[in-house]
C-alpha cells in the first residue's frame, strides 16, 4: 500500500480536515504521481456537501490533478519517472462497451470510474482524489503535461479546459459564428478562451457586473448583463450555440430565446434542481437543448496539447490548502478569478 495525506469531508456539513489514509499497491500498468497542483472544481462543493446526492465519506475531493511521476509500473509506456503527469475526473471505466471503444469513457456503459467518491476497480474501495500528497493511476487514463504549460495554471484544464473544450468541438464552434458564454467562472472563462481561440464572435453572460472588464480581457467580444431585460432582448435570436456553465437555479428558458433558428445550446453546469424548460422556447426555432460532461482521454489528451501550442491556460489564484474552506465559500458567491488551484506542497 501506499500511504497518503489529504484533506477530506467526513459529511455533507463538516469543514474539509486532515485525513491519512493508503491508496492500491501500484500494479504493472499503474503510475504514482506526486501531486504539485490541485484545481477547485464547483463539482467538488457540490459533491463534498451532497448537493447532487450518492456522497461516501470519508471524501477527498480534487479531480483538476498535475504532478509529477515517482513510479511506473513494469509495464508502463506512457510515461516515465519524472514526467509532469496530470489526471482528471476519470481514473478508470470497462474499456470494451461501445462508448468506451469510441473514446467516451465518461459516458461508459458499465461504469466509470471518477477520481473520487467511485468504487475502485480492483478492491472494490471508494476512490480518493487530488487534494492530497499523491495518487495511483492506470497510465491510460493519466494524461501527458506539456513542460511549455504552467503546471498549477495546467490543472484546471483537467476538468473546466475539457468540459468546455468538447462540447465546443462537438457543435464545431468556428469562424462566423456567433457563441455565448453563461457564468464567468472556472468553466466560463476556459470557455471563453477557447471560444474565441476558435474564431467566433463571443458573447459572455454574466450577473456580475464587476467581471466585464476580466471578461474583454479573457477573449470576449460582447459582456451582457443576464438580469438586464433589456440587454438580454437585443440579443434575441441571434446565437447558433450558447454554453450554459452556471451552478445555480437560473432562467433557462430566457437563454434558449437568444438562439437562433436551429442553434444549440449545451448545458454543463449542474445545478442540484431540475431547469424548467417551456417547450415553446424549443420549438419555436427548431432550437436544441443538448449537455455535455468532461470528455475523454483522448480529446482531453488532445485539448491539454491545443493548450500548450496556443498559449491557452487557467487564470488562477492559488492557496495553501488550510485556506479551502474560504474558496469554497468564495466560490459559491461568484467570486472566484477565476480558478482556486491548492498548493499541494502546503499540505
Ligand atoms: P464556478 O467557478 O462557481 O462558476 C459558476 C458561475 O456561474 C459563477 O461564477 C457565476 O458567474 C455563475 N452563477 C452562479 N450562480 C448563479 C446564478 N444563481 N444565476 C446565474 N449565474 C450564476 O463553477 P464551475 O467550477 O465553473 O462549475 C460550474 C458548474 O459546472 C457546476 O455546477 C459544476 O458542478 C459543473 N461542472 C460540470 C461538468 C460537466 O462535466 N458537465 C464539469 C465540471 C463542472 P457570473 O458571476 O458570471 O454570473
Ligand atoms: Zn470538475
Ligand atoms: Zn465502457
Amino acid at each position: 500500500m501506499i500511504s497518503s495525506r489529504g484533506y477530506a469531508a467526513q459529511n455533507n456539513a463538516a469543514p474539509l480536515a486532515p485525513f491519512s489514509f493508503e491508496r492500491r499497491d501500484p500494479g504493472p500498468k499503474d503510475v504514482v504521481i506526486d501531486i504539485q497542483f490541485c484545481g477547485v472544481c464547483h463539482s467538488d462543493i457540490h459533491q463534498v456537501r451532497n448537493e447532487w446526492g450518492g456522497a461516501v465519506y470519508p471524501m477527498v475531493p480534487g479531480h483538476e490533478i498535475v504532478g509529477r511521476v515517482t513510479r511506473v509500473g513494469s509495464a508502463v509506456t506512457k510515461f516515465r519517472e519524472g514526467d509532469l503527469a496530470g489526471v482528471g475526473c476519470m481514473v478508470d471505466s470497462c474499456r470494451t462497451c461501445a462508448n468506451c471503444k469510441k473514446g467516451e469513457e465518461q459516458f461508459c456503459l458499465v461504469q466509470t470510474i471518477f477520481t473520487y467518491n467511485s468504487p475502485e476497480k480492483t478492491t472494490g474501495r471508494n476512490t480518493y482524489g487530488g487534494y492530497s500528497n499523491n495518487i495511483v493511476v492506470d497510465e491510460d487514463f493519466g494524461l501527458k503535461i506539456s513542460p511549455k504549460l504552467n503546471p498549477a495554471a495546467a490543472a484546471p484544464l483537467l476538468c473546466a479546459g475539457i468540459t468546455t473544450y468538447s462540447p465546443m468541438r462537438h457543435y464545431k464552434v468556428a469562424p462566423g459564428q456567433k457563441v455565448g458564454v453563461v457564468g464567468l467562472g472556472g468553466l466560463g472563462h476556459m470557455a471563453l478562451k477557447f471560444a474565441r481561440s476558435f474564431g467566433a464572435h463571443v458573447v459572455q453572460f454574466t450577473t456580475s457586473p464587476g467581471k466585464k472588464d476580466d471578461a474583454l480581457r479573457l477573449g470576449a467580444h460582447e459582456v451582457v448583463i443576464s438580469k438586464d431585460a433589456a440587454a438580454m432582448k437585443a440579443q434575441a435570436k441571434s446565437f447558433d450555440f450558447i454554453l450554459d456553465t452556471v451552478s445555480a437555479p437560473h432562467d433557462v428558458a430566457a437563454l434558449l430565446s437568444l438562439l437562433k433558428l436551429d442553434g444549440h445550446m449545451a448545458i454543463v453546469g449542474v445545478p442540484p434542481d431540475p431547469l424548467s424548460v417551456p417547450a415553446f422556447t424549443l420549438i419555436m426555432g427548431r432550437r436544441s437543448l443538448a449537455g455535455s460532461a468532461i470528455g475523454g482521454v483522448r480529446e482531453t489528451q488532445e485539448m491539454l496539447d491545443y493548450c500548450a501550442e496556443h498559449g491557452i491556460a487557467s487564470d488562477i489564484e492559488i492557496i495553501p490548502i488550510k485556506r479551502i474552506e474560504e474558496a469554497f465559500t468564495r466560490t459559491v458567491k461568484a467570486d472566484v478569478k477565476y480558478r482556486f488551484v491548492i498548493d499541494m506542497s502546503t499540505l
